[in-house]
């Protein structure tokens, strides 16, 4: 298998896989919080599929409806026909979703359901606004159009970029301001709530309150990127609801498909959906892709967001978050010198460790001398993530920050998971990484 990869898929990435030491989990099977290895160990996944798991691995209840669903040998294609799976779930999206966030696209994947919500924003800002305003340290996708959204020459390798774009700092109301009062041709910004490659990023209290009233007053439309943020994982169903804002346009993707398939959704305004595509001419304009809004992944989708709020999934993201939160501050305090800082918001949760990465520990000198430059530097996560694999607990680093182990367990976590991940944690910061 490894060669195959290797030889047909990615070399570069293998390598990478390598140096993480996924590789080597060979994973048989997956159940609940837990990845099951060919010997029954159970791995804890605190990695979460980069926050795509909210019921975590193999829900019953998304098996059963898709099974169900299969059984039944409906017809898959949306793109040609009136689908009842697909406006049933753009009916509960927009039921969901705050304000006149009324309009949906459904889509696959988050770069897809990014695409949608940019294009929106772009039309309905109209020819003489073409400007688009972004942040540092942001990830939206790494298809070509939201690539020159994405800061990170790590994704964007010696593409060329698209558009005009303006950067500023992330949370940063005042460069923002500036950007607005100095270039009237400033139509659309774009941010993640929450930056999840950037390190798990808050903005500052209140950030988007005057965010919407910055905007209100230019007449620029606030894009929300929720892809990895969103569907319960902050805490609330999206995370700009801490601040009772709405944007004019947001984006899922990731957890909406239930852990077992591709689904996404771009979510937008009655009026500015209606500013960009409202005349029956655009119908080919706003056109969905072929597999956009397939039977199958409609039908997941829709269980997925009724086990999110039978089971009260978004409330436990909050409660064990906080207490997840609450456990890795006591950690930092009793290791100062390897744990800078916690931070995050329900179950998207970072630990930013100090930068050990000078005194790495003798094992992984080799390993690491095999990185690429462009990797190399801060790398105290990198390894953090690496040592934590021997006590069965699998995490991943931020893309960006690479001192940050990035926590996004499944929304289904108990407090007993949460204290096997911080004991796992406190035993290997206990016994010295350095
Ligand atoms: N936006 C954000 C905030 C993301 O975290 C991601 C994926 N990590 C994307 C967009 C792109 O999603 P996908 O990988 O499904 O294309």
């Amino acid at each position: 298998m490894t060669e195959l990869f290797r030889d047909h898929i990615n070399p570069g990435q293998l390598h990478f896989m390598k140096l993480l030491g996924f590789n080597r989990v060979k994973v048989e099977r997956a159940e609940g919080m837990y990845y099951i290895d060919q010997n029954g160990r159970k791995i804890l996944d605190f990695f979460g599929g980069f926050g795509s798991l909210a019921l975590g691995h193999n829900h019953p209840r998304i098996l059963a409806a898709r099974q169900k669903f299969q059984d039944e040998q409906r017809h898959e294609i949306a793109i040609a026909f009136l689908s009842q799976y697909a406006s049933a779930l753009a009916y509960n999206l927009a039921q969901i979703s705050p304000g006149d966030l009324d309009m949906v696209f459904l889509g696959s994947t988050g770069s897809e359901a990014m695409e949608a919500a940019v294009k929106v924003a772009e039309r309905a800002a109209g020819p003489k606004r073409p400007k688009i305003v972004y942040a540092e340290n942001s990830f939206h996708g790494k298809t070509k159009g939201v690539l020159s959204l994405t800061d990170s020459p790590l994704y964007r390798g010696e593409f060329r970029l698209v558009g005009d774009t303006v950067k500023v700092p992330f949370g940063d109301i005042e460069a923002i301001r500036r950007a607005f009062e100095s270039d009237p041709t400033i139509g659309v910004i774009v941010l993640e709530t929450i930056q999840g490659g950037g390190g798990i990023i808050q903005a500052p209290e209140g950030f988007w309150k005057q965010l919407r009233a910055l905007c209100d007053k230019h007449g620029v439309l606030w894009v929300a990127d929720e892809v990895q943020c969103g569907v319960g994982r902050s805490g609330k169903f999206y995370a700009f609801e801490y601040e009772n804002v709405v944007p004019d346009v947001t984006a899922l993707a990731k957890s909406l498909g239930g852990g077992k398939t591709a689904m996404a959704a771009m979510i937008a305004r009655r009026e500015v959906y209606m500013k960009a595509y409202g005349s029956p001419k655009t119908a080919m304009i706003h056109a969905q892709a072929t597999f956009g809004g397939i039977g199958e992944a409609c039908v997941t989708a829709i269980e997925t967001l009724n086990v999110l709020y039978d089971e009260n999934l978004i409330e436990n993201s909050a409660k064990q978050g906080a207490y997840l939160l609450q456990r890795l501050e006591a950690i930092r305090q009793k290791h100062p010198k390897l744990v800078k800082e916690v931070r995050g918001r329900g179950l998207f949760v970072g630990l930013e460790f100090q930068d050990f990465s000078q005194t790495l520990p003798m094992v992984l000198k080799p390993m690491v001398a095999m990185l690429d430059d462009k990797l190399k530097g801060s790398l105290s996560g990198f390894i953090g993530a690496l040592l934590l694999r021997d006590y069965g607990v699998l995490v991943a680093f931020t893309e960006y920050n690479r001192n940050v182990i990035r926590l996004e367990p499944p929304l289904i976590c108990e407090a007993e998971h949460v204290d096997a991940f911080c004991d796992a944690l406190d035993d290997l910061l206990s016994r010295g990484i350095t």
